[in-house]
């Protein structure tokens, strides 16, 4: 007879995991018991040699669905009088770091269920157990208990407390089991918010979308607006209601089949939609399909996600092939997700309400993938990720990362594990700014963590570094931009050893005070150089070049040939004086800056191309060069490379003269593009050669925003894997300024 005490670590609670044990534990026949305790279970049992071992092997391959096992620790003691196995009450200690799970999907068990007219919960919208429902979204505090979540609103019924109580059930603990009796109710309100009587809310409401309407749906972690995907007028309306917005709309269908309609996918993404995160998927279009032309104008692309509650569930059963499913916001705004103010936001863009009275504490977006490679990518990590935690190279002081100034997300580190929030999104917005804050307090409550460091940008007017800068009682680092996407993507791949890091994305602040974003670095965590960059461009009207890509295509055109530049058909569109007053700034320097923006040469290009000269929304017209590239092309153009005294300069003057010279015989944007992008790929590949003979690592990062391009980074990894090179890309963490905040966090802790 002998005697194990187990410790396991990581999403261990609120996910089903106790009972598992006391399962296990039957089947193996042995005694001993398991807890709950501040730093995850813990489990004593005893038996013969041979159950235990099969008893410690099924522990870590059997785990319920929702747990992520982090730690694992077994230690011999002395075997107890012990008769039987039971769960003992949690222990609360004064250390806490045992994890809260993401929200996630509806388990196969509660998804029978909901569709089974026998069962008690028949058609109820809130159905859950310990593998699945909200987990993120309504926890409050930890430890993680009912009083601490937005559960505490519903006094459990008889019946939900007996399963609760009960350690062979699936909603032992299941922190917000209910059922119709005692549970969160629909209600379906009108564009006011006073009540529709009706007996159904669901059917009422696909009625409503039935007829085109307009529903604001509160779903997880926000509102959604929901139209009928096939009704031209209806997602021409909501795109007139939510004005100016150019976005793709994102889409759910019921399942892969309704999905097959209108879009094609592999078995990668096939699985990416249907786990458990449910992220909105990128998708090609089939050329035939059935949805508006609307919901993803001059995209090749739809983003598509799988329902993720019991109520998507309900809405979409033999009723949509599919339903657009875009954040409930005006352009630029956070998504809503308190009633009273989703009503006042969305009241003049929605028709009617489909709510609910359970809170959601804290807004998430959906997140958003693409897959690259045969790999996951994630461009927006949010509901169904976080808070999951990423796992560092070593363990770390407690740090505080406050992201960038776009697509802003935070992070916060214990031991060796990095927190990234939710998206946050676009800080310039003063609404941002507060549910950035509110974030900051969350992820520290429910991760019990007090900073050290608090790690910010270097740019001195973003929101979240003055937020750093008057932070309490904690040491104080900023981070190049760049060099926290450096970080950010070796901090994901879990190593310490340098790297060149070629870095290309919209804007950053640069260490010389100028706009950096088409970067060569040489570095790790502790540091860089910069080893070379895309020769500095003129930027006029600074933020108004990032909105008007024409400025750009006539800064770079200007560049190349002065005033003597060629007629371009795109220069049509914009009025000459406009032209006249940007020359001007550009000769004179007047609010001009410098940049070396890989994001502006892409809009440059688009411009030129005539694609688009204005934009409504950040990288568009790159994503729309993307969009049209013809794959069959494979010219391509030439870029010059030269040393100045500090490292090597990528002057792309001969690509902008070769661009220029094919549109002025005709050639077509798709042509241009594709030659575009193989030019940046061979740079790429040229500049890393050369870094490397100059002594550099043969290891190459690539990040940053214009690294969510497919067919640059496909292209560019696959030229230097030719080359012998190590390529590091992402995937759970995105290149984009999402995933700014885990760099700032691993190089703040070296500093
Ligand atoms: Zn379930
Ligand atoms: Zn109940
Ligand atoms: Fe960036």
């Amino acid at each position: 007879m002998r005697r194990r005490r187990f410790e396991i670590e990581g999403i261990v609670q609120g996910v089903g995991f106790r009972p598992f044990v006391f399962s296990l534990a039957r089947r193996y026949a042995l005694a001993g018991w398991v807890l709950n305790d501040a730093r995850g279970v813990s489990i004593e049992a005893q038996g013969d040699e041979e159950a235990l071992g099969a008893f410690a092997r099924a522990l870590q391959r059997e785990h319920p669905p929702l747990a992520v096992i982090t730690g694992f620790h077994v230690e011999e003691i002395a075997p107890q009088e012990e008769g039987e196995f039971s769960i003992l009450a949690s222990r609360d200690e004064t250390r806490r770091s045992a994890q809260i799970a993401p929200d996630t999907w509806v388990c196969p068990e509660c998804l029978a269920e909901l569709f089974d007219p026998a069962d008690r919960r028949y058609r109820y919208p809130f159905i859950n157990c310990t593998n699945c429902g909200p987990r993120y979204s309504i926890v409050t505090a930890v430890p993680y208990d009912r009083p601490s979540t937005t559960m505490v609103d519903f006094p459990l019924c008889a019946a939900c407390l007996a399963e609760y109580e009960d350690p062979v059930s699936r909603r032992f603990h299941a922190q917000p089991n209910a059922c119709v009796e005692c549970g969160p109710r629909l209600s379906l309100r009108d564009a006011e918010g006073a009540l529709l009587p009706c007996d159904d809310p669901v059917m009422a409401a696909v009625a409503l979308l039935r007829d085109g309407k307009i529903v604001a749906i509160k779903g997880l972690g926000g509102y959604h607006l929901a139209v009928d995907a096939r009704s031209g007028e209806g997602v021409a309306e909501l795109r007139r209601r939510k004005v100016r917005d150019e976005k793709p709309f994102a889409l759910m269908s019921f399942d892969l089949d309704d999905v097959a309609r209108y879009a094609r996918f592999d078995e990668t993404e096939a699985r990416l939609l249907s786990g458990a995160e449910r992220p909105i998927v990128l998708l090609r279009q089939r050329e035939e399909h059935p949805l508006s032309p609307l919901v993803a104008p001059r995209n090749r692309y739809f983003g598509v996600m799988l329902p993720y509650t019991p109520l998507h569930y309900l809405l979409l059963k033999d009723s949509f092939t599919a339903l657009v499913m875009t954040s409930g916001n005006h352009s630029d705004e956070p998504i809503a997700f308190e009633d009273g103010d989703a009503q006042e936001r969305l009241g003049g863009i929605a028709d009617a309400f489909l709510t609910h009275d359970r809170r959601i504490h804290i807004r998430t977006d959906d997140s958003i993938a693409r897959t690259m490679s045969g790999r996951p990518l994630l461009l927006r990590r949010s509901r169904g990720y976080v808070p999951r935690g990423v796992l560092l190279p070593r363990s770390q002081p407690c740090v505080l990362a406050v992201g960038g100034e776009l697509k802003n997300t935070v992070c916060l580190t214990r031991d060796d594990r990095a927190y990234l929030s939710h998206h946050v999104g676009d800080l310039k917005n003063p609404e941002t700014f507060s549910s950035f804050c509110r974030t900051v307090d969350h992820l520290r409550a429910i991760l019990d963590l007090t900073p050290e460091i608090v790690a910010h940008d270097l740019h001195p007017d973003y929101d979240s570094s003055r937020y750093a800068e008057a932070f309490p009682n904690a040491r104080k680092v900023a981070v190049q931009h760049h060099h926290a996407h450096l970080a950010s993507c070796l901090a994901e791949h879990g190593t310490e050893e340098d790297a060149i890091g070629v870095i290309f994305d919209g804007i950053g602040y640069g260490a010389d005070g100028r706009i950096w974003g088409g970067e060569f670095l040489v570095g790790d965590l502790t540091g860089y150089r910069r080893a070379g960059h895309l020769a500095y461009a003129a930027m006029p009207g600074g933020d108004a070049a990032t909105k008007e890509p024409w400025r750009m295509a006539l800064s770079y055109i200007y560049q190349v040939y002065g005033r003597d530049y060629p007629a371009l058909p795109f220069l049509e569109e914009i009025e000459a004086s406009a032209v006249r007053i940007v020359l001007q700034m550009i000769e004179k320097g007047f609010n001009s800056p410098m940049t070396s923006s890989c994001g502006r040469l892409f809009d440059a290009v688009a411009a030129l191309c005539a694609l688009r000269t204005t934009v409504s929304y950040e990288g568009q017209a790159a994503l729309e060069l993307e969009m049209i590239l013809d794959p069959k092309e494979t010219g391509s153009y030439r870029c010059d490379l030269r040393r100045d005294q500090h490292g090597w300069i990528v002057d792309p003057s001969p690509l902008i003269r070769g661009a220029v010279e094919d549109l002025l015989e005709g050639a077509p944007a798709a042509v241009v593009s594709a030659r575009f992008h193989r030019a940046l790929a061979q740079i790429v590949a040229a500049m890393c050669r050369r870094l490397r003979d100059e002594g550099a690592p043969g290891r190459v990062v690539l990040s940053g925003g214009v690294f969510q391009n497919l067919f640059l980074t496909e292209s560019a990894s696959a030229l230097l894997r030719a080359d012998r090179f190590e390529v590091l890309t992402h995937s759970l963490v995105p290149p984009n300024d999402g995933g700014l905040s885990l760099g700032q966090a691993a190089v703040a802790a070296r500093a």
